[in-house]
């Protein structure tokens, strides 16, 4: 798994630590807010705990509501922070009883928020460490790899499985991935319940942020 220095751990503390709130719900890219900081985001399958994910993270107790509130399954939500970074919450994906409607909808909207959006530094697909990949997964990997968006996997409920076995699931879909080049090769494991990996989480999302503004730093640098 990844490694982090503790001053990395300490950067993604401090990048999470404050006040984080709901800016706005989109339905549709024409309700979107415009691009500005960076922005990072969450997706998986419903019931995954994407919301337990984003309200660890930011230490919000109920910052993401779950994925079951009826009327908001269509939208992304986005959240604001007191860094220079805004949170994504896409919306829960698989889930059994959506009319085929409502899954073209969620389609079409994923992929006009996917389609050039520059800020959108990095997508979390969350894994439920008790299944592993399924295939309605394998279809979201699909779609972000076309997109040519960066994406990464993290484990969720890390703490319903036994030490050996997590250790045989993340290799396991590490292994699955390894045959996505689109896919970034770490994967971290976390559980919300028990605060496991939400440190490294963080270090993550701030050491890409780091790497992104050094990036942009040396474009800069180069035309000047
Ligand atoms: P979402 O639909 O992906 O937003 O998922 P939720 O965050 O609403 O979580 C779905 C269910 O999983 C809820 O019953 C949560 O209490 C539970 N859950 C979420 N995260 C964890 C975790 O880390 N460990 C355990 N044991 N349960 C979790």
């Amino acid at each position: 798994m990844a490694d982090f220095s503790a001053a990395e751990i300490e950067a993604g503390r401090l990048l999470f630590a404050g006040a984080w709130d709901f800016i706005s719900a989109a339905g549709g890219l024409d309700s979107v807010p415009p691009m500005s900081v960076p922005e990072i985001a969450f997706a998986g399958r419903s019931n995954v705990g994407k919301s337990s994910l984003i309200n660890a993270l930011t230490g919000r107790r109920a910052l993401a509501r779950t994925s079951n509130t009826p009327g908001r399954t269509q939208q992304l939500i986005f959240f604001g922070g007191p860094d220079r970074l805004v949170l994504v919450d896409m919306p829960g994906y698989g889930y059994a009883a959506a009319a085929k409607s409502k899954v073209a909808a969620w389609t079409d909207l994923i992929h006009d928020y996917l389609r050039g959006r520059a800020t959108l530094a990095r997508v979390y697909v969350l894994i439920d460490a008790r299944h592993g990949l399924k295939d309605v997964d394998a279809t979201i990997l699909d779609t972000l790899g076309k997109a040519a968006v960066s994406h990464e996997i993290v484990l969720t409920k890390c703490d319903q499985v036994e030490e050996a076995a997590l250790a045989a699931r993340v290799d396991e879909v590490k292994a699955a991935v390894r045959k996505r080049p689109a896919v970034f090769p770490d994967l971290i494991a976390t559980s919300a319940r028990t605060g496991a990996g939400i440190d490294l989480l963080r270090a993550a999302v701030a050491r890409l942020l780091a790497e992104r503004g050094a990036r942009s730093n040396d474009i800069r640098g180069h035309r000047s």
